[in-house]
């Protein structure tokens, strides 16, 4: 018990066997399949700061149950201090992986549920909360990884949770007994679930009475019987398995690794259920953790822009193209980018406020800006980076070419910038700006913690549009 090194985490993966395919193919063991270790490594870093003197301030706290230190990832929020240095340590792991290290989502669903829980009990009289604080006691205790499972499949989307000709198209109830729920259906584009204890389910949507079945949280353990995990394809995977070089990032890979997970009829003893059928109180869990997760690409997205900043440099460098004032303005324009959403991060942090359970939530208005930002200058970020590095981050030769006993020698020759640095140095750097701006790493900045569409809608509601209008009609002297 208590805060798990880097190789206990990797251990506590191989205790568990939970049910998981990758192309077509069961997987045996998902710590060590070379498919997914770049995934294990970046969650595993989460640990390993956490144990960092440098880092000790950032990473770890103390828990407001039981006293003890714990790794900031299982931590509850309670002051606007908490919620600053949360989006500082995502920054901080960001610029160490360079990709996403997936452990934010389940931290932001034990927020989201924490405080939620409170209000039910508060209103309905139910004792979710205290469940939920003897889960949380264990995942801070075990410094478990939890993923936080929002996202149905969906099905038709012009139609709500109990319209779909297909009823599994949304997580839901399927049988109440008297020592718990049997759940079917699925939740889709999960991030880090393959490597994760368990699974934290919550809502994906406002439910109306009709949609209560499918009001629903609870906690699963990822091997629980009937969970099934398959692993989604992502942009180069297969250089996963069959190089080093060529991966750009082999040791944390391009995003966090998401997964669909089945739902079988799956059992959830009452312990681990933290709703079911208070539909009223499904929008406020959606919107509390989208809060939370859109909060953060402020902080991790600004951490990978760090890095591909540097990338960008190092590569103008080894072209012999560092000195050229367009490259330095390319350049101040990233930085500029990456610092505004970092500054979106930080402002909705400050501007946050206390929940009635005494935890800490950031703006709401602020923390879809934040991510609203991030869909555009993440792109903008990578679109400088690719300019800067040139058409050689689409066409250069593979890994095997370079290792080659006969061509090997024309690929480092026509491979080399400067002459005093060595062509494999520009290889590398070649790879890893394409590993960090072409296809899925993108894709994660536009859709992950909500598409832009899903933004403006929270945007339009928390704007207080009426009090706008307000203040023009006064200015113009309009009679109410
Ligand atoms: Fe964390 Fe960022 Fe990955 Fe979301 S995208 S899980 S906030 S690192």
């Amino acid at each position: 018990m208590g805060m798990m090194t880097a190789e206990q985490y990797r251990e506590s993966l191989r205790q568990v066997k939970p049910q998981v395919y990758h192309m077509g193919e069961k997987v045996e063991s998902v710590v060590d399949h070379l498919a997914f270790v770049p995934h294990v490594n970046a969650a595993a870093l989460t640990y390993e700061m956490a144990l960092a003197p440098q880092f000790e301030e950032l990473m770890t706290v103390t828990s407001h149950l039981s006293g003890d230190k714990i790794n900031r990832f299982t931590h509850i929020h309670h002051s606007h201090d908490d919620l600053v240095k949360k989006v500082k340590m995502l920054r901080a792991v960001g610029q160490q992986t360079g990709s996403c290290f997936q452990r934010c989502v389940g931290h932001d669903g034990l927020n989201a549920v924490y405080s939620v829980t409170y209000d039910m009990d508060q209103k309905m009289g139910t004792d979710y909360h205290q469940r939920f604080i003897k889960f949380l006691r264990e995942v801070q205790a075990k410094d478990l990884m939890i993923s936080g499972a929002m996202t149905d499949p969906k099905g038709d989307r012009s139609l709500p949770p109990s319209g779909q000709k297909d009823s599994d198209l949304y997580v839901h109830v399927v049988e109440r007994r008297n020592d718990g729920i049997v759940v079917s259906g699925a939740k889709a584009q999960i991030t880090g679930a393959v490597n994760s204890h368990g699974h934290l389910v919550m809502p994906t949507a406002a439910m109306n009475k009709e949609d209560a079945d499918y009001a629903l949280s609870f906690y699963v353990p990822v091997d629980a019987p009937g969970v099934i995990h398959i692993f989604g394809r992502q942009t180069n995977d297969t250089r996963k398995c069959d190089c080093i070089l060529d991966q750009g990032n082999a040791d944390y890979g391009i995003v966090g690794g998401e997964a669909l997970i089945i739902f079988d009829k799956v059992f959830i003893p009452w312990e681990h259920v933290f709703l079911c059928g208070e539909y009223e109180f499904a929008y406020e869990l959606v919107e509390r953790f989208a809060t939370a997760h859109r909060q953060n690409y402020g902080g991790c997205k600004t951490g990978l822009a760090d890095a591909l900043i540097g990338t960008s440099l190092s590569l103008a460098q080894v072209q012999g193209t560092e000195q050229a004032s367009h490259i330095r303005d390319k350049l101040v324009e990233m930085i500029h980018l990456a610092e505004t959403i970092y500054c979106c991060s930080i402002a909705c942090s400050c501007q946050g406020f206390p929940l009635p359970a005494g935890s800490y939530m950031a703006d709401p208005l602020l923390a879809n800006v934040t991510k609203l930002n991030v869909t555009r200058n993440i792109y903008e970020i990578a679109r400088l980076a690719q300019d800067i590095a040139g058409g050689v981050i689409a066409t250069t030769p593979s890994e095997m070419d370079l290792r080659h006993p006969k061509i090997g020698k024309y690929v480092k020759k026509y491979m080399q910038g400067v002459a005093e640095i060595p062509a494999e140095t520009r290889f590398r750097l070649v790879r890893l700006l394409e590993a960090m701006t072409c296809g899925t790493a993108l894709v994660e900045s536009l859709h992950g913690a909500g598409s832009p569409q899903a933004l403006k809608i929270m945007i339009w509601r928390r704007a207080n549009i009426e009090h706008k209008k307000r203040l023009a009609e006064r200015l113009a002297h309009i009679e109410e």
